[in-house]
């Protein structure tokens, strides 16, 4: 059952009622065996490009659909309700262009903007190393000025489209200034050295490619430089404060599925003479589960708003971010209990659910990392 949204105006409700169809043609039919066989479904996204959806949040002029987040996010939502490695992806190549986007040179943007948001073009994102996940800071991969070039050496561990994406937004040192020596780099993935190890072997989101990009003297010209050298981190930061308002959107959109599911098994399910529904120790549990999905959507519409009127919402993505993805852990952990022994076995989704929330909790900044953040502002 779709959510009950409020939304602004015709123009609004048009968008999701597209991506909805779109959902139910398209991506869930084809969701749970990708998921199984673990391939990648490339075709999935050049579909959500040409219906304009891998660019949403940004504006018209370089061929983005100029919708604000609150939007956006909503169309998310919806996506990571049909599939959530297709609505993971859709964010991450968000946030892959983010950095061109908020800092790129007007001739930067003009050159490569368009191809980004054209919905041909896939990103990827590349900020964590091995030993630097949490503490991006830590980062070894160094780029090295070299006449009219940077060469760059290092290997970016954990890359959602790493050797599937059309380009890469390339984090690394230019200096040895701790977090102040860290810059942003724009790197077409025909770019020669850039190499790719076996794809993670994951818990879940298998249709999501997820793999170490290796840089072996990868050579660009210096204009690929994004920002001012230094800049790097703060970019980086900037970009996933966006970045986790799609995880939460995402996981919210999962959260609702696996509470649909539930609730469509608890009524048609007997025991002791009544659909299970009917027992109170259950309808309270699925009670429970729709207060959490409900609060999940409503922190993440919060923190958008914020983004839209053009205030800070960093602490807001933090608060939705660990909201929705906590919920979207707990939401599906009790779908599988209401589904009893059926819900352990991979004749109903909700088990895949599972284990697609727990990545969430985890990506984007774990959800540690976001009481950190939440806990700094509180210091301040
Ligand atoms: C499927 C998947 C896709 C990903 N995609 C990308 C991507 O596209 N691009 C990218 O750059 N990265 C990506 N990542 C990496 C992800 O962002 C990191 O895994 C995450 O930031 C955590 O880093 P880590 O794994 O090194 O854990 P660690 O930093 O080693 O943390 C281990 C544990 O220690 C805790 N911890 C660490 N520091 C603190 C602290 N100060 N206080 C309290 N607890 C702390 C953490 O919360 C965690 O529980 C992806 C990861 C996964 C699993």
């Amino acid at each position: 059952m779709p959510a009950t949204r409020l939304l602004p105006g015709s123009e609004a409700e048009d968008l999701l009622k597209l991506t909805r169809e779109l959902c139910e043609k398209e991506l869930l039919p084809r969701a749970a065996r990708a998921e199984r066989e673990e391939s990648f479904p490339r075709e999935v996204f050049t579909l959500l490009g040409r219906a304009g959806l891998l660019s949403l949040p940004y504006p018209e002029e370089f061929g983005g659909g100029g919708q604000p987040y609150e939007i956006y996010l909503q169309v998310l939502e919806e996506i990571g309700s049909a599939w959530a490695s297709v609505g993971v992806g859709v964010s991450v190549h968000a946030l892959s262009c983010f950095p061109l986007f908020a800092f790129g040179t007007d001739a930067q943007r003009r050159r490569w903007l368009p191809g980004m948001l054209s919905g041909e073009q896939l990103g990827a994102y590349c900020l964590s190393e091995a030993h630097a996940g949490s503490d991006p800071a830590a980062m070894r991969a160094r780029a090295v000025r070299d006449g009219d070039s940077y060469v760059l050496n290092g290997a970016k561990a954990w890359t959602t489209h790493g050797g599937r994406a059309d380009f890469y937004t390339v984090m690394a040192r230019t200096s040895d200034d701790g977090s102040r020596g860290i810059s942003c780099f724009y790197v077409p993935a025909d770019t020669p050295g850039l190499e790719f190890d076996k794809p993670e072997e994951k818990m879940g989101l298998t249709g999501s490619t997820t793999a170490t990009v290796r840089l072996e003297n990868v050579r660009i010209p210096a204009d690929h430089l994004i920002g001012a050298e230094g800049q790097g981190l703060a970019i980086a930061l900037a970009g996933l404060d966006a970045g986790r308002l799609g995880i939460a959107a995402v996981a919210t959109g999962l959260a609702q599925s696996a509470l649909d599911h539930a609730v469509a098994y608890a009524k048609e399910r007997e025991a002791f003479g009544k659909a299970i529904i009917d027992h109170q120790g259950l309808g309270f549990l699925l009670a429970d589960m729709a207060v959490a999905v409900d609060t999940a959507r409503a922190a993440y519409l919060s923190a958008a708003r914020f983004k839209d009127a053009g205030r800070p919402y960093g602490r807001e993505a933090s608060v939705a971010k660990l909201v929705a993805t906590d919920n979207a852990m707990k939401v599906t952990t009790d779908a599988v209990q209401v589904l009893g022994g059926a819900g352990y076995t991979r004749d109903f989704p909700v088990e895949r659910f599972m284990r697609e929330a727990k990545v969430m909790q985890i990506f984007e900044g774990t959800n540690q990392i976001q009481r950190l953040v939440i806990s700094r502002h509180l210091a301040r």
